[in-house]
């Protein structure tokens, strides 16, 4: 290959910093969706791939689009988001938006013209920070979002989202046109490189892994109903307490969990009346389940079930489920994921490949054209926090095999 990886790898670590630098304040990366920070970054993207010779073009969702035109019509798209959470890190999703600079420098400015066509994305509003819907961009170039989910959605100023993606040239009765647009740009392919966010590939000493699929989600709220009494006079054995119940099916998800090898958490609990000398009569309890075998999520739903409603009788409580938003796993196209296997290999020298437990926009795609995605390890597995970090040197050996794969699929 006479492309220097080395090299490349070198400035897109430079880029990445820089970018930091421009959006970062003492609390960490402040580049929240539909902000001012943020559009100082889409615009910083836009001209560093403006001038590497790709043209831009925002499409109806706010997605920044760069592209190179190869020999062929048929496209791969290659990109991330540059959006963050607040006191966000300087790596989620700009790891995945900034590599493709050096892929538009690559093939650019009378560089050697590819076979397939580039499009380098930035999606907008990966992360949901300001109004909680995630994905947005990336939906709706998918076609999958629902818009009428968003129209009543505030942030916590109770800006309306209309009113704030309208100043940014996104209007949601057109928002769904990104569909549309996307349709035309004829892509065949979708890479993604982005961080772990999670301390799997650091404790197996790993710096690069394929994702071969994301993790499906069963979201709900489950409800027990009991009868409050004194917390003085009522004995303990006939008492009807529905924090209690819900306890012990907190302490079943997470044996659930651990038989299935799938995740569980239980990241709400409302107790009421919320007095401390009344026994609750009523509890609500979220319960978020991953696994990435649909067989096996479907099992840990209905164990869940099977749990809160033997507990529930048994405590003459009364127990009621209720859906919050499911999703099914993603497994990556076959073939794709052969060739981002061999990538890491001829980098690393190692098989590395996992799963991943969060989203990512590539979930999006992965739902009408074949995908596949590559992780970069994080240092102590953090992320969403200023401490995020992978070392200079792991992320350029994950920058390096990453640009590989591009290689491989865009030839
Ligand atoms: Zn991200």
């Amino acid at each position: 290959m006479n492309f220097d990886l080395k090299q490349a790898a070198k400035h897109v670590v430079a880029d990445l910093r820089e970018l930091a630098k421009l959006t970062s304040d003492a609390k960490g990366a402040q580049r929240v969706a539909w902000t001012p920070l943020w559009q100082k970054s889409r615009d910083w993207f836009a001209n560093k791939a403006k001038e590497s010779g790709a043209s831009i073009e925002i499409d109806s969702a706010g997605n920044t689009w760069a592209t190179i035109k190869g020999k062929s019509s048929d496209a791969v798209v290659v990109g991330s988001h540059i959006d963050c959470v607040p006191n966000g890190g300087w790596l989620d999703g700009c790891l995945g938006v900034v590599v493709t600079l050096e892929i538009l420098r690559r093939y650019g400015n009378g560089g050697q013209k590819p076979e397939k066509t580039i499009h380098a994305v930035n999606w907008a509003d990966e992360e949901g920070a300001r109004f909680g819907r995630s994905l947005m961009g990336a939906s709706a170039a998918s076609g999958t979002m629902d818009v009428k989910e968003l129209i009543n959605l505030v942030d916590n100023d109770g800006n309306k989202i209309k009113d704030v993606l309208a100043k940014y040239n996104v209007h949601l009765d057109k928002i769904l046109n990104a569909h549309r647009e996307f349709k035309k740009r004829n892509a065949i392919a979708a890479l993604e490189l982005h961080i772990e966010q999670g301390p799997v590939l650091e404790n197996q000493n790993k710096n690069v892994a394929c994702v071969y699929g994301i993790t499906g989600v069963e979201r709900h709220f489950i409800k027990f109903t009991g009868q409050a009494a004194h917390a003085g006079s009522f004995p303990t054995e006939i008492r009807q307490d529905a924090f209690l119940t819900a306890a012990k099916s907190a302490l079943a998800f997470r044996e659930i969990a651990l038989k299935y090898n799938g995740v569980c958490t239980v990241g709400k609990v409302k107790v009421h009346p919320d007095v401390v000398t009344i026994v609750p009569d009523e509890c609500v309890i979220s319960l978020d389940q991953r696994s990435i075998d649909k067989k096996l999520l479907a099992k840990m739903y209905k164990d869940a079930q099977t749990a809160t409603k033997k507990f529930a009788e048994k405590d003459k409580v009364k127990v009621e489920w209720s859906k919050i938003w499911t999703i099914e796993p993603t497994i990556f196209d076959k073939k794709l994921v052969k060739l981002c296997k061999e990538s890491v290999k001829e980098e690393t020298g190692e098989d590395t490949t996992m799963y991943s437990g969060p989203l990512h926009d590539i979930a999006e795609m992965a739902k009408i054209i074949p995908s596949v995605m590559m992780f970069a390890m994080s240092k102590r597995g953090l992320s969403h926090c200023k401490e995020e970090d992978t070392p200079d040197s792991k992320l350029e050996t994950s920058i390096r095999a990453f640009l590989r794969l591009v290689n491989k699929v865009v030839c």
